[in-house]
């Protein structure tokens, strides 16, 4: 122990030796066995590495993993805080059923056995029953790719729901338009230009892997643009930091299109092979020739309004800096990598084209999917094919995927309450999983209302590792495990490469190091704190409960192989994905001189081998050709997949749906059949015929459309500004940093962002309270005059305002106390304390010096579905103004009847399905659980 080392050395991983810090000046060692999984505390799932001392047998730090691909080592502050989750002192050990009435704080303990079998009952009654609709699983942060949609298919249940809708159903469907793909894999390392829309530096997607290779690049030289109207820590760093309008990002974007255009500075090459551009002429300029030299005189008539002087009007940035922008971006072909996830696209009706034209960046400068640009994520994630998958459903269900919403991507989740109060079906056991709505959602008391209410939702079943507002209104209280104490796999499109992590329950790991031996009847809850469990175990276990004889077609997608008759185990399971699903981890477990499951335990990661670049130029072979019919577009078409689906009987009896794309084989371009894009047309879609065919002519191509929350449509002069409520702490995560005392006590206040030049106009003074008023409702916070804000925008953080019911249970480090009352619709959420210092078995939390628990803005939006993607468009248009008496910080009052008045409001700017030929969702479109194509059928 005489050098400095980064990490402890692989090989002496199961028998570590280090100084105990806390002795020090006394030189005293301790021994470690060290654990690998992967945080759960955000969507990147970086690499964790627990350090259990055996000694007392306890963790007593997680740090990083540098065998995991994409977090090489490093974390950020929320994935050692995983230890506060994991000795939490009032985290939930054991399940929980109501007693009482709903939201009445009334708990009893029961056995996991007891909680199977009465769940599962239910469930077996409903499915005998044929109300398969009325069973529902609803995911927050899933943490996990399809263990969850393979348990439902199994079911044969319609039943997945998600909280994409209030997270990134814009950006998705602005990406999948162009190429696909819906998600960004941007290669940052190897960029010269990044170019985000974003606050990507302290809390972007794939906030850690993103930002330590951004940071890279930027030290050897890249140029980093950020959009962003307030001064985040990203656009402080950044060498150009654009505050535009909040909803004018889209007309800026187009501006540096037309300027590149101008300046010759696009990849006409590039574009010539890969872009749709024949149809675009076909459809949008027929009196021009239709000849790729046309398409440049095309572009620039249709975007001739987005000159940088226009710009600067509409956007607020300077015509000049757009020009030196664009420039810059000109300068740099190929190696422009963006990205944008929620920010801007999530913020605003028609927010889907902020994407659609970032895009076009890469596109023009021929950035796609190479070294330094922006890829599909289809490309870098990857998904193993999972074992014993049941065949797909063979229904629709309307409670989450409305006709109204045939493009929306994906479910229509938050406008789940106003469904059920139209009476548009019921649930009968309802699973929220790591999800919150109460909190999380717009519009929250309308949740509370469906809820507590017997007649919509007969069972919620509550699968959380912390307490929260929704948790209280369950009727079971289930806990499940934080990071290191589940099974779960994650891959995601973290940069030019592809990874599998395996998160495991390291105490059970532990215990197996040490000599216990794990038998099939084994379940990591007897290894976790309490009785805490994870979902794969419970799923295998409740799906036995659902058919216990096998009679309903069930069981048989939950038995071993190994032992017929029994429940499969997840080390069976997961040991057949790394032994026949990941491509080079046998021979590498081999190497090793582990078995594939093994190896996996001892590094939790494993670099899938790749050629990230430039997919869609390779080559089809002429055997995957045959029997194809070649299009005018020069598409290889296969008989039988959607690309030929022309709506008779025999196509709906006969069509196979692609999980990507539309199953075409290749495209031909310049005489040779290449792979291209997973689109109608194998190209980069310009124009997108879907589009069009699905009633939306006017957004076929990249266009700004403008805000529901536009600033020349407010009334600055008077007290309107727009508020910004989405962004991240980067040191918070949702619900479940509650649990965290270390992270609430770095991050505990919760300010109303606000220009000076808008509280001096508006009489708010620092610190002083101020009231907002949106179309629903009201809440009152405190105010925190600023520069690094536009005028005309305030902004508060969405990760603040937690409360409880009461003290005692449920009370982490972040929520305060608070009372619910109502009068006919009008809701009133008052805080009645803060923060405050309490007892425990943790010393700690009698050492909390902080109060403030911020104020819960999500109760008074309005749902605010974009008519196409179905994105909660949360930006707020508010009116602005100091506290009136009576007020107090953290007030919130809601009127639901409003709710619904805005829903309808919402709900009138759709054109519902069906689209072409009767369906109700373009067959290529993706989709979690993709039914049969008959599902389709309207
Ligand atoms: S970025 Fe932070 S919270 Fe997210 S997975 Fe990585 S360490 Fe965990």
């Amino acid at each position: 122990m005489t050098d400095l080392r980064k990490y402890p050395p692989h090989e002496q991983w199961h028998d570590w030796t280090e100084l105990d810090a806390r002795a020090w000046p006394d030189r005293v060692e301790r021994h470690y066995t060290l654990v690998p999984t992967t945080c759960f505390n955000c969507e990147a799932a970086c690499g964790l590495v627990a350090y259990v001392d055996d000694e007392s047998g306890r963790i007593t730090k997680f740090e990083g993993n540098p065998e995991h691909p994409a977090s090489r080592g490093r974390n950020c502050a929320k994935g050692p805080a995983t230890l506060n989750q994991v000795h939490d002192p009032e985290r939930i050990l054991h399940p929980l059923r109501r007693v009482g009435e709903r939201g009445g704080g009334q708990w009893e303990r029961v056995s996991w056995d007891q909680a199977l079998d009465d769940i599962g009952s239910r469930i077996r009654t409903a499915l005998l029953e044929g109300r398969h609709d009325e069973i529902m699983y609803h995911v927050g942060r899933p943490g996990e790719d399809g263990y969850a949609e393979r348990v439902l298919k199994a079911w044969g249940v319609d039943g997945h729901n998600s909280h994409t809708n209030i997270c990134s159903s814009n950006a998705r469907i602005g990406y999948q338009s162009w190429m696909g793909h819906d998600r960004p894999s941007s290669d940052f390392a190897n960029a010269d230009v990044i170019f985000l829309i974003s606050s990507h530096l302290e809390a972007g997607h794939y906030f850690n892997p993103h930002a330590q290779r951004i940071i890279e690049a930027q030290q050897r030289g890249a140029t980093v643009i950020c959009v962003d109207p307030r001064l985040s820590n990203t656009g402080s760093k950044a060498d150009h930091w654009l505050p535009a309008w909040p909803g004018t990002e889209a007309f800026l974007l187009l501006a540096i299109a037309r300027q590149l255009l101008l300046d010759g500075t696009w990849e006409r090459d590039f574009v010539r092979r890969w872009v749709n551009w024949e149809t675009f002429l076909a459809e949008a300029h027929p009196e021009l020739p239709q000849t790729f030299e046309s398409l440049e005189p095309a572009l620039l008539a249709d975007y001739a309004e987005y000159t940088p002087e226009r710009a600067e009007h509409v956007t607020g940035i300077a015509a000049d800096t757009i020009r030196q922008i664009a420039a810059i971006i000109g300068a740099h072909p190929t190696r422009f990598a963006s990205h944008t996830w929620r920010a801007a696209g999530a913020g605003h009706l028609g927010g889907w084209q902020v994407a659609r034209c970032l895009f076009f960046l890469n596109v023009l400068t021929g950035s796609v999917a190479t070294k330094g640009g922006t890829s599909g994520n289809g490309w870098n994630k990857f998904s193993p094919e999972q074992p014993k998958g049941a065949p797909p459903l063979t229904r629709w269900n309307e409670l989450s995927w409305p006709r109204e919403y045939p493009l929306a991507y994906h479910e229509l989740s938050i406008l789940l309450p106003h469904f059920l109060n139209e009476g548009r079906g019921r649930l009968d056991t309802y699973f929220s999983r790591v999800y919150n709505p109460i909190w999380t959602n717009p519009d929250g008391f309308s949740w509370l209302e469906a809820l507590r209410d017997p007649d919509k939702v007969g069972c919620h079943v509550a699968l959380t590792p912390t307490w929260s507002e929704t948790a209280w209104f369950a009727d079971y209280v289930l806990p499940m495990g934080v990071a290191s104490e589940r099974h779960d796999l994650a891959s995601f499109e973290t940069h030019a490469g592809r990874w599998i992590g395996f998160r495991q329950p390291v105490m059970r790991r532990y215990a197996e190091l040490h000599g216990a031996s794990l038998g099939p009847e084994t379940r990591s809850h007897e290894y976790n704190p309490g009785e805490v469990w994870e979902e794969n175990e419970f799923w295998i276990d409740l799906s036995w409960r659902i058919d216990p004889d096998g009679a309903l077609g069930i069981r048989r997608w939950f038995e071993s192989d190994e032992r017929p008759g029994e429940p499969i185990t997840v080390d069976e399971y997961y040991g057949k994905i790394f032994a026949d699903s990941v491509p080079g981890l046998p021979e590498a477990a081999a190497a090793a001189g582990q078995s594939p499951l093994e190896y996996m335990r001892d590094r939790a990661a494993f670099a899938v081998p790749t050629d990230p670049y430039t997919p869609y130029e390779r080559t089809v072979d002429d055997a995957a050709l045959e029997g194809c019919a070649r299009d005018a577009g020069g598409v290889f078409r296969k008989p039988g997949t959607i690309g030929t689906f022309d709506g008779s009987d025999e196509a709906f009896a006969s069509t196979s749906l692609a999980k990507l794309g539309d199953g075409s084989p290749g495209v031909e371009v310049d005489g040779v059949v290449r792979e291209g894009f997973p689109t109608p047309s194998r190209k980069l879609e310009l124009f997108s015929t879907t589009l069009r065919d699905w009633g939306w002519p006017e957004y076929a191509t990249p266009t700004w459309i403008p805000s529901h929350v536009h600033w020349e449509d407010l009334d600055l002069d008077g007290d309107e500004r727009i508020l910004l409520p989405t962004f991240r702490i980067p040191t918070l995560i949702h619900t479940r940093s509650a649990n965290s005392k270390w992270l609430n006590e770095i991050s505990h206040r919760h300010p109303l962002w606000i220009h000076p030049r808008d509280a001096e106009a508006l009489g708010i003074d620092e610190n002083g309270l101020v009231r907002i008023t949106t179309r629903i409702g009201h809440f009152v916070i405190q105010a925190w005059r600023t520069e690094g804000i536009r005028p005309g925008v305030v902004a508060a953080s969405h990760h603040m305002g937690r409360w409880r019911m009461e003290d005692g249970t449920a009370r982490s480090w972040a929520t305060g106390r608070a009372e619910i009352d109502h009068d006919g619709s009008t809701w009133r959420l008052q805080r009645t304390g803060g923060m405050e210092a309490y007892e425990s078995a943790d010393p700690d939390t009698g050492r909390i010096w902080w109060n403030d628990t911020g104020v819960h803005q999500n109760l008074t939006f309005a749902v605010q579905p974009d008519p196409i993607s179905g994105m909660q468009c949360w930006h707020q248009r508010v009116r602005v103004g100091p506290a009136v008496e009576g007020d107090r910080y953290g007030d919130v009052v809601v009127d639901t009847a409003k709710s619904r008045e805005a829903y309808v409001d919402w709900l009138s700017k759709t054109r519902p399905a069906p689209g072409p030929h009767g369906l109700r969702r373009p067959l290529w479109y993706a989709r979690p659980l993709k039914p049969t194509i008959d599902a389709y059928r309207l």
